[in-house]
C-alpha cells in the first residue's frame, strides 16, 4: 500500500489507512460482491464508463443493488482523482453485500459497502514488462461459466489466485487458465492474444475469458490497423506455436510473453504487439491528456 492511497467508503473520504468496514461483511466472510479496475492516466479515469457499465452488469447478475448512481460514482471518481497525488495510478471499485449473518444467505444483509479506492498497482516486473513475461498453462481450471459466468467480475478469484501461486512456485510471472474443455481462457487478471502468420487470435468470451475492456480496444486497434482478427477457441498448442503472444487488462496493460511452459514465443515483443501498443498509447494520450 502506498502510503498516498485514498479511499472513498460510503460517501466519505478518507487515507486508505483509516478505511474500515465490518468484519462480518459478506465481501468479506464469502467473496459476495463485484468489482472493478480503472486506470487514471493524466488524472482521468481511462474508459470510465464502460467500467461502471460492466460494475452495473456484474453485481445486476448477483442480484446486488448498487446503493449509488452511475453519476454518483463518476463524481465519488473524480473526489479521489482530484485528492490522490500522481498523475496516473489505479482504482479499484469494490461492491460488497454488506454485514449479514454468519451464514450464506444474503437475505440479511440490508446495507452494501461501497468501497473506492485510488492507490498504484504494478502487475509484473519492469524487466519482465520489457522484455516479455514468462508463463505457465496452470492446471486450476476457469470456473465454467454455468457455475459462475466468467462476464461477472466478482469477487471471487480464489482460482485465479491458485493459478497465481502455481506461477509464483514455477518461478514465473503469470499462468494462463484452462477451461473445463481444456482451451485457452485466460490468465488470472488478464486476457490473452496470439499472432500467427500476421493474424492476431484470441478466444472468444464465452471460452471462459472475461468481457475485457483492454481486450476490446485491442481488438478494435487491430481492425483500424488492417490487422487480420480472428476471435476463435484456441488450444495449448496453438498458444505454443504463436508467433507473438500478449497479455492485456487494465493492470496488465499490454504485456509481451517471452515463454510459456519454457518454449520460447516466437518474437517477443514482436511488430503486431509493437505497434498495437503504439495505438494504445496513442489512445489514453487522446482520451487522458487535457
Ligand atoms: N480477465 C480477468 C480475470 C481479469 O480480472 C481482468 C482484469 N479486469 C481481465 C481479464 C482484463 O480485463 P480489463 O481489460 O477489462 O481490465
Amino acid at each position: 500500500m502506498n502510503e498516498n492511497a485514498l479511499c472513498w467508503l460510503n460517501g466519505t473520504l478518507l487515507p486508505l489507512s483509516a478505511a474500515s468496514i465490518p468484519v462480518n461483511d459478506h465481501g468479506l466472510l464469502y467473496g459476495d460482491g463485484v468489482f472493478e479496475g480503472i486506470r487514471i492516466y493524466g488524472r482521468r479515469a481511462f474508459r470510465l464508463q464502460r467500467h461502471l457499465d460492466r460494475l452495473v452488469l456484474s453485481a445486476r447478475a448477483i442480484a446486488l443493488n448498487i446503493p449509488y448512481g452511475c453519476d454518483d460514482l463518476t463524481a465519488a471518481i473524480q473526489q479521489l482523482i482530484d485528492a490522490f497525488d500522481a498523475e496516473s495510478g489505479y482504482i479499484r471499485v469494490m461492491v460488497t453485500r454488506g454485514p449479514g449473518s454468519l451464514g450464506l444467505n444474503p437475505k440479511g444483509c440490508e446495507q452494501p459497502n461501497m468501497i473506492i479506492i485510488a492507490d498504484q498497482l504494478s502487475m509484473v516486473d519492469q524487466t519482465s514488462r520489457e522484455q516479455g513475461a514468462r508463463l505457465i498453462i496452470s492446471s486450476v481450471r476457469r470456473l465454467p461459466a454455468d457455475g459462475l459466468d466468467p462476464r461477472i467480475k466478482s469477487l471471487n478469484y480464489l482460482n485465479h489466485i491458485l493459478a497465481k501461486i502455481e506461477a509464483n512456485h514455477a518461478g514465473v510471472d503469470e499462468a494462463v487458465l484452462l477451461n473445463a474443455q481444456g482451451r485457452v481462457a485466460e490468465g488470472t487478471a488478464d486476457n490473452i492474444f496470439i499472432v500467427r502468420d500476421a493474424c492476431l487470435l484470441t478466444p472468444p468470451c464465452t471460452e471462459g475469458a472475461l468481457e475485457g475492456i483492454t481486450r476490446e480496444l485491442i481488438l478494435d486497434l487491430a481492425e483500424a490497423a488492417g490487422i487480420e482478427v480472428r476471435v476463435q477457441p484456441l488450444g495449448v498448442y496453438d498458444l505454443y506455436a504463436a508467433d507473438e503472444c500478449f497479455l492485456t487488462g487494465t493492470g496488465a496493460e499490454l504485456i509481451p510473453v517471452a515463454s510459456i511452459d519454457q518454449r520460447r514465443i516466437g518474437q517477443c515483443p514482436g511488430p503486431i504487439f509493437r505497434k498495437l501498443q503504439q495505438d494504445f498509447a496513442a489512445v489514453v494520450a487522446a482520451e487522458c491528456q487535457r
